[in-house]
């Protein structure tokens, strides 16, 4: 007989969490919901659990949590409302749960998904921040604890589907020669550099072929996407930088490759929509309905590639450079960035202002070893004070 597993979804609310939710909606016999986690968006969780009836729901935010209470209380749900941090990481380890979708956006999202892998759940991770924060420091937590991590990044997904069934953290081990990271190029991949600068958030956030939540959207238009996946596949991977090579492929159709020595480049293919990574982790080993339409061979008709630009996306050159420099600089790297997006969303700062105040925040921190969740938690803190520090002198120049 099979078990139904029991899943919490840190993020439920936002692209990816709706995403897995319509999965689980096509697989009652396979997936229950235990928790489901937001920020603040009270509609959308009241329809989420009218519709799933999870044991829990938790806002980050405390007015929201109770707005959200009242609100299931007149509409006879019977769903516990909590609230904050704490209760993210409860939710994300009581022993209930076996599977954790870690679908939270930023820096924000690494207490939960460190509570998930700290008491061994099935972590499926989609927010990449917390490896490219505390990638060695994450990854030993998994190991430790035997917790089971599977990623959903669609690029990172599509490596592990392209690696045999017995790579166990030695590339070299199983021949192979080099990871070839695709990646659509975003919105700017053709407009002329001069254009750049006044680029809308509007602009930055309409990708050509995903439809994702608005900071990642932003990362993908400057390609900082690319830059911190490249660390996310370091540690997923034990991947040197090296034999990491970014492709530009503009269809995304092929969501990685993996180079082997006789010369064999095994791919994962499919349309864009991230069900498909989502539904092969949440199934695996077995393969499962996912909702997305079988691929169009005749309907792509091309795949192209492309060397990526560096002139024209400093920020991967800045996530290159921050792997190098290893210990802190990724973490350095991530919350500079997180700042620099949401000032630009704010319409604080130009668009070719977000590398130039991450630059400005890497050469400012002093390099450093990382051993501990509260170096990281440290690091992310610095940072931000720096990069808004910048933020306060651009604007006294340019406002
Ligand atoms: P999103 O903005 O659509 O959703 C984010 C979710 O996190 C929402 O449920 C929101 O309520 C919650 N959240 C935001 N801030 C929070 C806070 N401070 N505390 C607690 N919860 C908070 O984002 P998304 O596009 O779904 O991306 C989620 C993660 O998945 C990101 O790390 C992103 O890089 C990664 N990812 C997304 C895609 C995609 O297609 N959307 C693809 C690959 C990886
Ligand atoms: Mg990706």
């Amino acid at each position: 007989m099979k078990t139904i597993r029991q899943i919490t979804i840190l993020g439920s609310t936002g692209s990816i969490g709706e995403s897995t939710l319509d999965v689980i909606a096509r697989h009652p016999d396979r997936f229950q919901v235990f928790a489901l986690t937001a920020n603040k968006n009270i509609t959308k969780m009241l329809s989420q659990c009218e519709r799933f009836r999870p044991r829990y729901a938790v806002m980050r935010d405390g007015e929201s949590a109770e707005q959200l209470a009242n609100a299931m209380q007149t509409a006879g749900i019977d769903t516990e409302v909590l609230t904050g941090i704490e209760s993210l990481e409860k939710v994300a380890s009581l022993p209930e749960v076996d599977t954790v979708m870690a679908a939270i956006v930023g820096a924000a999202g690494i207490l939960p998904t460190f509570a998930a892998a700290r008491t061994g759940k099935l972590v499926l991770l989609a927010n990449k921040e917390t490896l490219v924060m505390a990638g060695r420091i994450f990854m030993d937590l998994v190991k430790q604890n035997n917790a089971t991590l599977l990623p959903i990044d669609s690029e990172h997904n599509a490596i592990y589907q392209s690696l045999p069934h017995h790579f166990n953290g030695n590339l070299a081990a199983v021949g192979v020669n080099r990871i070839l990271l695709t990646a659509s190029g975003g919105p700017f991949r053709c407009s002329p550099l001069s254009t750049l600068e006044k680029v809308t958030p509007e602009q930055a956030c309409a990708h050509p072929n995903w439809d994702m939540g608005q900071k990642i959207s932003v990362d993908s238009a400057t390609m900082m996407n690319k830059g911190l996946e490249v660390i996310e596949a370091r540690w997923l991977f034990e991947a040197a930088a090296d034999k990491i090579q970014v492709v530009i492929h503009p269809q995304s159709v092929i969501h990685s490759m993996v180079a082997y020595v006789d010369g064999s480049v095994i791919a994962q293919l499919g349309n864009p929509d991230m069900r498909t990574p989502i539904a092969h982790a949440m199934g695996y080993p077995a393969r499962i309905e996912s909702g997305v339409s079988a691929l169009d061979m005749f309907k792509v008709a091309h795949l192209d590639f492309e060397e990526p630009d560096f002139k024209r996306f400093p920020c991967l050159r800045l996530a290159y450079q921050a792997l190098s420099t290893g210990g802190n600089m990724p973490a350095v790297l991530n919350a500079a960035n997180e700042i620099a997006v949401e000032s630009f969303l704010k319409r604080r700062m130009s668009f070719t202002a977000i590398p130039t105040m991450i630059e400005y925040v890497m050469q400012t921190v002093k390099p450093e070893e990382m051993m501990t969740l509260d170096d990281v938690l440290r690091t992310d803190a610095v940072a931000r004070d720096i990069a808004l520090n910048w933020l306060e002198n651009y604007q006294k120049l340019y406002h």
